[in-house]
């Protein structure tokens, strides 16, 4: 894995050496999880006094960071894709844990542009992704918060701190501030480490430090202690929601072809259509490809075989017979076994005649037919751009899916 990297853009360089001496982080610097670079503006300032500073415009007090160095400095950093630029300024976004474990896991690199003076150009702000503060206070400049966010987000980066559970516990990660912590002597100028630290009782000991951690952010933290009382309450109902409304439900295909002959009727949805050449479909009923289709998911999303199967063709009773009517046995038998229609969708494959002016039609036709509201029902038509049997006039086909409930 390439390292992580920080770049920070800053006109005083110093402090940044101590990160590399500071113990854990600067072990992980070391062993190269992450690289530090700094960039300093006054190295790309241009004019023979390597000004980087200037007075503000409409006057006031203080100095301003010139945008020129600054972007000159920017511009020189080789920029990750996954790479986010923070602005170090108190006006903005308080950072939180949250912010640490965002970018240390959505970011390879992370660029960090400090102030210094009165603040900056604002034109500087076009550069940044994200402003943001480390409190409502005032320093001196970006520095130390840089070092705060480059201390807090390596910590969270793979193999920097000992074992990656002592990440998940710790205070802050979920709200809850983290449980008193003992060590030995058990007893130390008459304060006791609590009994229950030293039974082995591994299941006590958790439900123990639990109580721990609600009972100190309650105290400590009152405004974390609400918003994890809030969460609690909102987690729990998105369970009763999940497991009250919990519904089982059943998905079928259905697919029909009919062949175009002269001398029949074209119906297609319950509307009958004029082909531009006279041409109808062929077949025992109706031919409706598209009701038959729906026909087929509707039987197909229980299990109940096909359309022929429930009218086969050689049975008189169903010569010429109008596939809507079919459509509401099918409904009745889906109903009877317990199930109703959530929603349909189809597409019907034909070259002519243009099926667009008569799709509401369609739509309303079978919506009818199943007691379910328009909306419900999908009726999609495409041609096959003169390819395969629909697109030579061959035939016309149809696809469906349905979506049923249980009721
Ligand atoms: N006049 C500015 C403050 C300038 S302080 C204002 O009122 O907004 C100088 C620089 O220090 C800022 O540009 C910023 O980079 C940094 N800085 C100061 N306090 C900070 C804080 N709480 N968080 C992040 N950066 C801060």
């Amino acid at each position: 894995m390439l390292p992580f990297r920080f770049d920070v853009v800053s006109l005083a360089p110093q402090p940044f050496n101590s990160l590399t001496s500071l113990g854990v982080i600067g072990r992980a610097l070391s062993r190269r999880i992450a690289e530090l670079h700094i960039h300093n503006p006054r190295d790309f300032a241009e004019d023979n006094y390597r000004k980087v500073d200037d007075e503000p415009y409409g006057g006031g007090v203080g100095m301003v960071l010139k945008p020129e160095p600054i972007f000159a400095a920017f511009e020189s950093i080789p920029l990750a894709k996954r790479k986010k630029v923070l602005l170090m300024s108190p006006q903005g976004k308080v950072v939180s844990q949250e912010d640490l474990k965002r970018w240390s896991i959505e970011n390879d690199q992370l660029v960090f542009i400090c102030g210094q003076y009165e603040g900056f150009d604002e034109r500087i702000r076009t550069l940044v992704d994200e402003e943001v503060s480390i409190g409502d206070f005032v320093l001196t400049g970006g520095e130390l918060p840089a070092m705060v966010i480059i201390n807090g987000v390596l910590r969270l980066l793979p193999g920097t701190v000992g074992t990656a559970s002592s990440l998940v516990e710790e205070s802050h990660a979920d709200l809850l501030l983290e449980h008193p912590h003992y060590t030995r002597p058990k007893e130390f100028r008459g304060m006791k480490v609590p009994e229950i630290l030293r039974s082995g009782d591994h299941a006590a000991i958790r439900s123990w430090r639990q109580n721990q951690r609600e009972f100190r952010t309650k105290d400590k933290r009152p405004d974390l202690y609400e918003k994890w009382i809030t969460k609690k309450a909102s987690d729990s109902l998105t369970m009763d929601l999940l497991g009250s409304t919990s519904v089982q439900i059943r998905i079928g295909n259905g697919y029909d072809m009919h062949r175009l002959i002269v001398g029949r009727e074209l119906i297609v949805g319950g509307v009958k259509l004029q082909h531009p050449d006279g041409l109808g479909l062929d077949g025992h009923s109706d031919a409706d490809v598209l009701t038959h289709a729906v026909m087929d998911a509707l039987l197909g999303a229980l299990s109940l075989g096909d359309i022929g199967k429930h009218f086969p063709p050689d049975d008189p009773k169903w010569k010429g017979a109008d596939s809507l009517l079919l459509l509401g046995k099918v409904v009745q038998l889906i109903e009877k076994n317990g199930w109703k229609v959530s929603n349909i969708d189809s597409v019907v494959i034909a070259e002519r005649p243009k099926l667009k002016p008569y799709i509401s039609s369609m739509r309303q036709n079978i919506a009818e037919k199943i007691g379910i509201e328009i909306d419900a029902v999908g009726v999609k038509a495409t041609t096959n751009e003169k390819l395969g049997p629909e697109g030579r006039e061959e035939g016309i086909s149809c696809h469906a899916v349905v979506l049923l409930e249980h009721k």
